[in-house]
């Protein structure tokens, strides 16, 4: 049964104290000596006084009323929710990262400009390209960052080209970041594989293209198979070719963006290398270049000279900063721990097990809900609930169902060229008795939609809230308390 949780203000009384201070040893002057009477408040502060026992079970009962990566299966398409290894939060919080100042010279600290150079270099290694910068703080940061970087070179060559093409399956940050740079935006088709229709963007290329924005896998999980012809047809007419790296996870290890042609890539650490996300981040997006786009990226860089590491910003056609000091650092000390514990072996083995676990839930799943694109899948697949919705069960009412059975719902109505769209990514962290747990509740519900369809359309019904409405939620949010239970 749903249960309301009380604020801290409903709950406690007058008097009741949740710790027990000895008094002190030295003498105390009596308030009015300390502070003038008209610099205090008239009113007491109505602060709420509980127990410590209170208090805990407030937070500990408020920590259990969200799902996360700790608490189970969270299959969120595209968004990578893979377990986030404790060992990285240890490192992070080793005083010795945790309580640096920004703004302490470089000397002291070597250990930690020594870490964004290592992992530079890894990132570099991973993705194919020459330098990376670590400011941007997330994957649209970084799509933003790419967009000003092959501004930047475009200008520099006197080239001032207008726009930027992207595949329709593609994640609506990509046009939106390309958009914020001051592109205009081409669409182009995905083809009945569900690849980028080859034809149709070779007619949209011509020397006013400053570049292409690719996902590979895209957001079906497919791979783009034409990406040689792709990049190379891009290059012809004098474009770049930007990666957007959040689905990575599918191919580190074995290919490189790099290799495939792309010039610049972001990568999420917040998806591929482990470390936490959701609930507003902190995140990281580091931006990968080739050689020719070196000139352009945000300062300062990282580099090594013969008395260590120094902070180099002379790059007179630096985009400039993208954002305060180095980024979100204690996310870089994360993803470096989690790359020096999995190492390149055990990079590619994640990979390889994202992309057995799809397949498997995929070869699953399809027999009870419809597959649009039935071929062999990377880390991730999408189903469309269309079956379902003859019988008025959509795909946002298969995921409430979901939340009844413990899990967390795949990504719904994304990527927008699949209706009723159900995207699924299992990553390589689940073991098969979860993935065989999952597939059983998605089977009942399909079931259910097909014989009971009001059970699933009217879920959730053992979760602490229902369906709230999102938008009222966003709107007009209740911020404040003013000790008038259900007013608005
Ligand atoms: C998550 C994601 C992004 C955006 O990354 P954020 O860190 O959420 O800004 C871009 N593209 C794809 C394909 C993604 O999955």
């Amino acid at each position: 049964m749903r249960k309301e949780q009380a604020l801290l203000f409903e709950l406690g009384a007058p008097g009741r104290r949740g710790c027990s201070l000895p008094q002190p040893d030295i003498p105390v002057k009596p308030l009015d000596e300390l502070l003038p009477a008209k610099l205090r408040r008239g009113i007491p502060l109505a602060l709420p006084e509980l127990s410590e026992g209170e208090l805990v079970r407030h937070y500990t009962a408020l920590s259990t009323r969200n799902h996360g990566v700790d608490s189970g299966f969270y299959p969120l398409g595209s968004c990578t929710m893979k377990y986030n290894p404790k060992v990285n939060e240890e490192a992070a919080r080793l005083p010795g990262f945790a309580c640096l100042h920004p703004c302490q010279p470089a000397e002291s600290v070597q250990g930690a400009m020594e870490l964004l150079y290592r992992t530079e270099a890894c990132l570099a290694e991973i993705t194919g390209m020459k330098r990376v910068t670590f400011q941007p703080a997330a994957g649209a940061h970084g799509e933003l960052t790419g967009m000003m970087l092959i501004h930047a070179y475009h200008k520099s060559r006197n080239d001032q080209r207008k726009r930027v093409l992207i595949p329709d399956s593609a994640h609506g940050t990509n046009p939106a970041s390309a958009a914020m740079a001051g592109y205009e935006i081409k669409e182009i088709p995905s083809d009945g594989r569900g690849l980028v229709d080859l034809k149709a963007l070779k007619e949209l290329l011509d020397d006013d293209v400053a570049a292409l924005m690719l996902t590979n896998p895209n957001t079906l999980g497919l791979f783009e198979e034409d990406i040689l012809e792709i990049a190379a047809a891009v290059h012809e007419v004098g474009g770049l070719l930007y990666y957007d790296g959040a689905n990575l996870n599918a191919i580190m290890g074995h290919a490189r963006p790099g290799d495939m042609g792309f010039d610049v890539v972001h990568l999420n650490l917040h998806k591929t290398f482990a470390t936490p996300h959701g609930g507003g981040g902190p995140g990281s997006g580091p931006v990968g270049v080739k050689e020719h786009l070196v000139p352009f990226l945000p300062v300062p860089l990282v580099e090594r000279g013969e008395k260590g590491y120094y902070w180099k910003d002379d790059l007179p056609l630096s985009i400039g900063r993208v954002h305060g000091f180095n980024g979100n650092f204690g996310v870089v000390v994360k993803a470096y721990t989690y790359i020096m514990m999995m190492g390149a072996e055990g990079l590619r083995q994640a990979a390889a097990d994202a992309v057995l676990n799809a397949n498997y839930l995929m070869e699953r799943l399809k027999k009870s809900y419809a597959l649009p694109y039935d071929r062999r899948c990377k880390h991730e697949f999408v189903l469309s609930a269309r079956k379902q919705k003859k019988k008025g069960v959509s795909a946002g009412d298969i995921a409430k169902a979901l939340l009844d059975y413990g899990f967390h719902p795949p990504t719904v109505y994304f990527p927008l060229i699949v209706e009723e769209a159900l995207m699924v990514e299992p990553t390589e962290t689940e073991s098969k008795e979860t993935l065989d747990r999952f597939a059983e509740v998605m089977e009942e519900i399909a079931r259910l939609a097909e014989e009971d369809p009001e059970r699933v359309t009217s879920a959730p019904h053992t979760t602490p809230v229902g369906r709230l409405d999102e938008v009222r939620a966003a709107r007009n949010p209740r911020i404040i308390w003013d000790g008038d239970e259900g007013s608005e």
